[in-house]
């Protein structure tokens, strides 16, 4: 479903990935852990073509770009919809319902019609137990309710595969267990995620596989047991050490 061949993004002189390999199979979740600064974040971004590569490879499912050249716009725009992308801070739009907010990307980006686009907005909202709040403002929301809103509307475009920014560091500890949840149906369902989390505990329980990154560079994957229980580099074992 994603293949990510030499992934390379700098800013300015600022080597930021310093060319990555990952290979995702469909229905896999793959949860990306790693030190503030190591690039997680900007590799999301690549993958929705919200940053711009500076060389490699990227496919998901039926679309590939290569950033060794120009890449066009049409091929960005189609990349991105390939992808839906969850933030730490939710980002939904303040002067929108609930409702409005997950119908907006594909009345907007898909030109999809406002009536299917509705009825299919209401089930998301339901799926993620928000069937009862869709004609809410974000401000009349919880934090966890307002990320469970991010997620319908990423799940909206009906992509084929969910990236997660850290979504639930945002939160107050206790709405935490109900983004989770929603993640953890979604990844039973067979949906493919990447997932950026500082939460252990999703990873040792949702994810095929823990990737950890440091200084641009993937330093070790496997299996969450053995990331967990057995890590086999130093900076991994420093990591997990001051997070756990
Ligand atoms: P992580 O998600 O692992 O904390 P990031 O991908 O957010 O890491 O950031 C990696 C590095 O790239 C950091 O040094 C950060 O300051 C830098 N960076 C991220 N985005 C930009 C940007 N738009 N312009 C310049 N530097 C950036």
């Amino acid at each position: 479903m994603i293949s990510i061949k030499g992934l390379k993004k700098q800013f300015d002189d600022l080597e930021v990935l310093k060319g990555m390999d990952i290979e995702v199979r469909k229905g896999q979740v793959i949860v990306l852990i790693g030190p503030s600064g190591s690039g997680k974040t900007t590799f999301l971004r690549c993958l929705n073509a919200l940053e711009i590569p500076n060389g490699g490879e990227i496919t998901i499912g039926d679309i590939g770009a290569n950033f060794n050249g120009k890449v066009p716009k049409q091929k960005l725009l189609k990349l991105r919809r390939q992808t839906g992308m969850v933030f730490q801070s939710y980002n939904l739009f303040p002067h929108m319902t609930a409702l409005e907010n997950v119908m907006e990307g594909p009345i907007t980006v898909q030109k999809r019609s406002k009536s299917e686009v509705c009825e299919k907005a209401k089930a998301l909202l339901e799926k993620v137990g928000l069937g009862d709040k869709i004609d809410y403002y974000p401000f009349q929301l919880s934090g966890g309710q307002q990320q469970r809103v991010g997620i319908a509307r990423a799940l909206a475009i009906e992509p084929k595969v969910m990236l997660f920014d850290e979504p639930t560091s945002a939160l107050d500890p206790e709405l935490v267990g109900e983004v989770l949840k929603v993640m953890k149906d979604l990844a039973e369902e067979g949906m493919t995620m990447v997932v950026v989390t500082h939460e252990m505990r999703f990873a040792k329980e949702a994810a095929d596989e823990v990737i950890f990154m440091d200084g641009g560079h993937i330093v070790e994957r496997g299996d969450p047991m053995t990331i967990f229980e057995n890590p086999q580099n130093d900076r991994t074992r420093k990591f997990l050490s001051l997070i756990q």
